[in-house]
């Protein structure tokens, strides 16, 4: 048996074993193609329970993974036969409105985090999707709607409490062990397990925000880089070239032709956020324009997105230009797959005026995140096809910046890990984990070794 029986009887969590119902809806994630078998699900009550789970893993061998929302690109939420240790019950939201600050629960989405902060007129920023869960993607470094505004999610955690591999819960912030601090803030969950953590709010109550889609051609695929690196900070943009689904709102005439559908936020005064917005209308007649003003919590719409084939490779790069846009046009009118996608971040101000060395995120001074996706349909077609096309496209467009973002990493390799922590970050974090982790008993994740 992969786990002691007298695991079960100590914990206030739940156990879940193959045989118990709800047991396969537990071990499902949100990559289709991971179908992982764990031995037990233990969906944790808090610190406690979480270090019995380690005790346990440490005592009797078995691999160990640490689940947040789920959405691992390399499946790292869930092993075969081993424990799972399930955060996902953990959803305290202690708010101190007057200070701007909570104490969120690991297991909190980043789409419940966000509808909660948002009755108070208040936001920390996370990513582009409400399912994923802010433990994960907080331990990344977290790009979303709010990064040029309010920075990475990182840049807004004032302290975590991290049960670490010797089983003691710790609180961890710029005072109190500071290095453990440095590296929970982009090091992923090489460290221990967190089960609370401490955001920043900031004031972001309407917005102007939605989508606008507009013909993409090379000239209006640069221009709208251009004029996201122009605009102001309050203004975020995740745009994607691609060919127009059928949606309601896009007229049958430009189904599957290709467009560039952006979703922006404005976090900040209407009148000024309509300005900023206008030289984008500019750049071609839209093909629908649904920005408008709306509270910010409505760009999560619902929680759960469907479990999806997919295969895509995310890499920072200097800038996208009329070069670069032909080539994304030509290249996107010959994947096969059922959605394809190159999707563009224009990232800058608050992120970079960050110093790279300040965590352990070091990619702070790179101008753009691009993700070239390929969404398939695994009975029509196959996935080394998809895995080409999304490596072709992005060799393409990989202009020397070496950076790798370990969120969107999937099993990408040792090379690639160094690439999201690299030169210094890299020593640093291993020195960490030496401390921390010597035995490296958080593996399951994009590994950093404990230095020798
Ligand atoms: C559809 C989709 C959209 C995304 N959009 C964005 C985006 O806009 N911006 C962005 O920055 N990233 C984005 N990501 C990447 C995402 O932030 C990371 O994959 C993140 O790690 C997912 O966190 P999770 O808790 O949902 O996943 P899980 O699979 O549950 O966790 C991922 C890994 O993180 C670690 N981990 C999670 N929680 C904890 C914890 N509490 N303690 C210790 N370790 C933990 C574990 O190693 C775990 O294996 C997206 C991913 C997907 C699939």
């Amino acid at each position: 048996m992969p786990f002691s029986p007298r695991l079960a009887p100590h914990l206030n969590g739940r156990i879940l074993t193959p045989e118990d119902p709800g047991y396969d809806e537990a071990r499902t994630v949100f990559d289709a193609h991971v179908d992982h078998r764990p031995a037990l699900i233990a969906r944790v009550g808090g610190p406690d329970d979480v270090a019995r789970v380690i005790a346990d893993a440490r005592e009797t061998g078995a691999e160990l993974a640490v689940r947040g929302g789920g959405h691992s690109p390399a499946g790292h939420g869930v092993c075969d036969g081993g424990i799972v240790i399930d955060l996902s019950a953990l959803r305290s939201f202690e708010l101190d409105s007057a200070g701007h600050t909570v104490w969120a629960g690991a297991g909190l989405t980043a789409g419940a985090y966000t509808v909660a902060a948002g009755r108070h007129g208040l936001a920390t920023g996370f990513g582009d999707t409400g399912s994923v869960g802010i433990g994960g993607i907080t331990l990344a470094g977290g790009i979303g709607f709010l990064v040029r505004k309010h920075g990475l999610t990182i840049d807004n955690v004032l302290a975590a409490e991290v049960v670490t591999a010797d089983g003691r819960l710790r609180r961890v912030d710029a005072r109190t062990e500071p290095e453990l601090f440095w590296a929970l803030r982009g090091g992923g969950g090489n460290f221990g397990v967190v089960t609370r953590l401490q955001y920043r709010l900031h004031p972001v109550d309407t917005v102007i925000g939605g989508l606008l889609v507009l013909p993409a051609t090379p000239e209006v695929i640069a221009g709208f880089v251009a004029e996201a690196e122009a605009a102001p900070d309050e203004l975020s943009t995740i745009a994607n070239v691609m060919l127009a689904p059928p949606l309601p709102f896009v007229s049958e005439e430009w189904h599957g032709r290709p467009v560039v559908m952006a979703r922006m936020v404005y976090a900040g005064d209407a009148g000024a956020g309509r300005r900023a917005v206008a030289p984008f209308l500019a750049l071609a007649e839209p093909v629908a324009d649904l920005l408008r003003p709306m509270p910010y919590p409505d760009m999560f719409p619902g929680e759960a997105g469907p479990r999806r084939f997919a295969e895509a490779r995310a890499m920072f790069a200097g800038g996208v230009g009329t070069r670069q846009a032909e080539t994304i046009l030509e290249r996107i009118g010959e994947s096969s797959a059922m959605m394809a996608a190159c999707e563009i971040r224009v990232l800058g101000g608050a992120m970079a005026r960050v110093p790279a060395d300040a965590t352990a995120f070091a990619h702070r001074q790179s101008r753009l995140m691009i993700n070239v996706a390929a969404i398939y349909d695994p009975s029509t077609s196959e996935r080394s096809e998809h895995a080409a096309w999304v490596g072709g496209l992005a060799a393409e467009l990989d202009d020397g910046d070496r950076g790798a973002y370990a969120g969107l990493l999937a099993d990408e390799g040792q090379e690639r890990v160094r690439a999201a922590y690299p030169g210094a970050t890299w020593q640093r974090l291993a020195a960490v984990k030496a401390t921390y982790d010597p035995d490296n008993v958080f593996r399951l994740n994009q590994n950093v070794p404990p230095e020798a």
